[in-house]
């Protein structure tokens, strides 16, 4: 075995490896980020008939690391610049996140959406749930904002991120392994999902269901090509839905109909 690590460099920016994030991790993906807007993957060996191409490169043992580090610059989506753990300055608006192998840096436009909104809902004293929290960076933000905040997902490497990343915001967060199933019987003021369309359109009934009767449902992750699917969706099971497009992703606000 080669010792060192191997790195894809592609010909494409980080959201085509955002939209490839969970075969590429299941992969063996350790790290990613993009610099000169090209990304690049890294792994610790060279692998073929991954979901994205690129051009291979060789890294020797110590050099890995900081490559990686190097392409993740903080970032400023809401009120917050989200920063890499290395780069923390301790500023007011700092969220400091470590994203491990956990989606979340908030490069994403899907994450940044979120937090904008978030950044609208009067959050002191109500009750979040993060569905889908990778990095913890909606949860966090949530908490720091006075919000008593649940977070789940499926992934338990994303559990232990959020877990770390809570930690070093300060930010109380319970953090829990598993989907919405986790917290039925609950309701919740505001329920934020930055998930994938199939996965929205899926959980319509359950998301529904953990909505408090004056709670807001905030819903990313949904390419514009698919968001009259996952609209469609949430208006069945009783929900009424303002869609907001941007370039690619569209992000939707739901309230019960009744109200
Ligand atoms: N919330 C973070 C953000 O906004 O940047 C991460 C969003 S990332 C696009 C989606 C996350 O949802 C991943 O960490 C994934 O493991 C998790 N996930 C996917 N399907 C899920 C499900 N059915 N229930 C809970 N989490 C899920």
């Amino acid at each position: 075995m080669t010792s060192g690590h191997w790195v894809l460099h592609l010909d494409a920016d980080l959201d085509e490896v955002e939209r490839h994030w969970a075969e590429l991790s299941d992969a063996g993906m350790v790290g990613a980020a993009e610099v000169d807007g090209r990304a690049a993957v890294y792994f610790t060996e060279r692998l073929e008939d991954l979901a994205v191409a690129g051009r291979w490169e060789h890294l020797a043992a110590r050099d890995w690391q900081e490559c990686w580090r190097a392409g993740l610059a903080p970032v400023r989506a809401g009120r917050w610049t989200l920063t890499p753990s290395w780069l923390a300055t301790g500023a007011a608006d700092e969220l400091v996140l470590d994203p491990g192998q956990a989606f979340g840096t908030g490069h994403h436009e899907t994450t940044a959406v979120c937090l904008e909104a978030l950044d609208a809902i009067p959050l002191e004293g109500r009750t979040v749930l993060d569905l889908g929290t990778g990095s913890g960076v909606l949860a966090i933000a949530a908490a720091l904002a006075g919000a008593t905040v649940t977070a789940v997902d499926t992934d338990p490497l994303a559990v232990e991120a959020a877990t770390g990343n809570a930690a070093r915001n300060g930010a109380r967060v319970t953090v829990a392994h598993g989907s919405v199933g986790v917290v039925a019987g609950r309701t919740f003021d505001v329920v934020v999902a930055n998930l994938d369309s199939a996965t929205l359109a899926r959980l319509a009934p359950a998301l529904r269901e953990v909505l408090a009767s004056d709670g807001t449902l905030v819903a990313s992750g949904v390419g514009n090509e698919r968001s009259h699917e996952v609209r469609t969706a949430l208006e069945h099971v009783g929900l009424e839905v303002v869609a907001t497009a941007g370039d690619e992703w569209t992000l939707l606000r739901a309230v019960r109909a009744e109200l």
